[in-house]
């Protein structure tokens, strides 16, 4: 390895390891509260939604529930909401002692009101029914009355504070810059750190010349859309989109435990473990339903884009080629990468979700083999002849295949979209009923509660050598002019709310008190 290699890696990782050490030390400067009576027009103009103000936004779920807490008459709903949240995370086996000790604690006591009592029941035979509702009755009676009175509080006038710090424009030298991490299309992909919190992110940054010389800004625009209204633990997150004088850049959840691809070829024998392979496609398959559910197609699966988080969880990354499809309405277009599209697609005709359970089979066969379901190591066939055996080839299972993942594999591998599973009215959670995922239990695992299988040794550097990644090249003779600049203005939007307020609440878990200010309210607001 070459010494700047060296140099730029162990920068890298000890900003990683620094986490809260790498604010800078002006960040209460750079978090200032404005005084209140700044906040009055967008008290105005923010839309008195109780959920998304109070359930949605951490910052806000935050305040909401700090106020609550300050009312004798609230305390109660406050427990419970902690109690039932804590039961969220409880496994199987506990949950029916857990249950029964909620309601121990809330209804045999003495004093309880009518009110606290018809809650608990009905949030419980709730809960039996269905498992993701349990609480829609408890948020039901707090939008009512306690919203109201929270947003005269002064918790609310906190909270719209907090907005206007959300509002402040983001640009380059809000970050610190580590090392290249990979090259894409328009541009290259760097480890940056943001200098107010500590946190880390990798910054994917768009050529402003690359894309209009390519016309990309359809592309550009429409990923930037689809990252923005997602929440998956499943999927990157973007956090910032800002623009500089030469590039569009999106922020988005570090992933430094690398792709998919390099642990399947780079490290040992190709191919991985079966608890590895079972977990990562439970995952994937969760990120999918995610998408499906939003009406996104993602149509570019392959195990290049499934990154690994520090601790071993996987997000789906790259969504330049996801589509949202109106209600029930279906695409046509081949769009994807050739290996892993599904005959539907390279037949040009009209498909929907249906790709996307194509590209799963493809990728728990490759991870399983060593090798794509079409192709042999090492060889390169030409795009008819792959055309050709993934339209009418059937693939082969060799003996790393268990009767349970050649069954799954061969499944989603159906060529008949109308055949294949995941296709039918119930969707992914049909792929989640197979045996081959009996062993996962989905609930815990979409609540972040399952430790993964192989977690990323920290000192390392998943990627491939600075030096070894092309430099991007020049692009000439592409002028930008003022009609380029509406199509900036969609996409330097600033700060993603829901995710910048996951980052800004990190400070509290850090156990820093609040950004300062000369009009600070004294209130008892403990590290908010
Ligand atoms: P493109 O859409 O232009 O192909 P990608 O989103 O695939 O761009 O990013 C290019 C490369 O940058 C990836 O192959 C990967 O190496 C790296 N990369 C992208 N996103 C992240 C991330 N969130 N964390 C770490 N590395 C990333
Ligand atoms: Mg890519
Ligand atoms: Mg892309």
């Amino acid at each position: 390895m070459e010494i700047e290699s060296i140099v730029a890696n162990s920068a890298l990782v000890r900003a990683r390891e620094g986490k809260s050490k790498g604010r800078s030390w002006k960040w209460r400067e750079m978090l200032r509260f404005p005084h209140i009576s700044q906040c009055a027009e967008l008290a105005m103009s923010t839309e008195r939604d109780y959920y998304s103000l109070c359930v949605k936004q951490p910052i806000g779920k935050k305040l909401f529930q700090l106020f609550c807490r300050s009312r004798p008459n609230l305390q109660t709903f406050m427990s419970l909401q902690d109690a039932l949240d804590a039961f969220e995370t409880k496994s199987d086996k506990e949950r029916k002692d857990f249950g029964i000790s909620i309601i121990q604690r809330f209804l045999m006591r003495q004093g309880v009101s009518l009110n606290l009592f018809c809650l608990v029941i009905c949030v419980f035979s709730k809960y039996i029914n269905s498992s993701v509702s349990w609480n829609r009755d408890l948020h039901k009676h707090l939008s009512g009355e306690p919203f109201r009175q929270y947003q005269d509080s002064m918790f609310f006038d906190r909270f719209l504070q907090w907005k206007m710090v959300e509002r402040q424009p983001i640009t380059k030298q809000c970050f610190r810059q580590y090392r290249l991490l990979g090259k894409g299309g328009f541009g290259e992909v760097w480890a940056c750190q943001v200098r107010a919190t500590g946190m880390m992110y990798a910054c994917k940054k768009l050529e402003k010349t690359h894309v209009k010389k390519r016309r990309g800004e359809a592309m550009a625009l429409n990923e930037k859309q689809i990252l923005e209204r997602l929440d998956s633990r499943f999927v990157v997150n973007l956090v910032y989109a800002y623009e500089t004088k030469h590039a569009l850049c999106m922020v988005l959840t570090m992933m430094s435990g690398g792709d998919l691809r390099f642990h399947i070829y780079n490290i040992g024998k190709p191919g991985l473990d079966r608890k590895r392979v079972r977990f990562y496609a439970a995952e994937v398959c969760c990120g999918l339903i995610h998408l499906h559910q939003m009406s996104i197609l993602y149509r570019d699966l392959k195990p290049e884009n499934i990154l690994l988080d520090d601790n071993g969880h996987i997000r789906i990354s790259d969504l330049g080629l996801a589509v949202k499809l109106s209600e029930g309405s279906l695409v046509r277009g081949r769009v994807g990468t050739l290996g892993y599209m599904a005959p539907e697609v390279i037949g040009l005709e009209h498909y929907g979700m249906s790709a996307d359970w194509w590209g799963l089979g493809c990728l728990i066969y490759e991870m399983t083999a060593g090798q794509p379901p079409f192709r042999a190591r090492g060889e390169h066939p030409k795009p008819p002849e792959m055309e050709r055996r993934i339209q009418k080839e059937q693939e082969e299972y060799g003996d790393k295949f268990s009767q349970n993942v050649k069954n799954l594999c061969s499944l989603l591998l159906t060529k008949d979209p109308k055949e294949r599973l995941g296709c039918q009215r119930s969707g992914g959670r049909e792929v989640q009923y197979h045996p081959f995922f009996r062993k996962i239990n989905f609930r815990m695992l979409e609540a972040g509660l399952v430790e993964a299988p192989f977690k990323p040794d920290p000192r390392l550097v998943y990627c491939s050598d600075v030096q070894d990644i092309e430099e991007f090249s020049i692009v000439k003779g592409v002028t930008l002019d003022h009609t380029d600049s509406n199509f900036y203005s969609k996409f330097n939007t600033g700060k993603v709310p829901i995710s910048w307020q996951n980052e800004a609440s990190l400070l509290f878990l850090f156990g820093i008190a609040s950004p300062s200010s000369k009009h600070d309210i004294p209130i008892f607001l403990n590290g908010i």
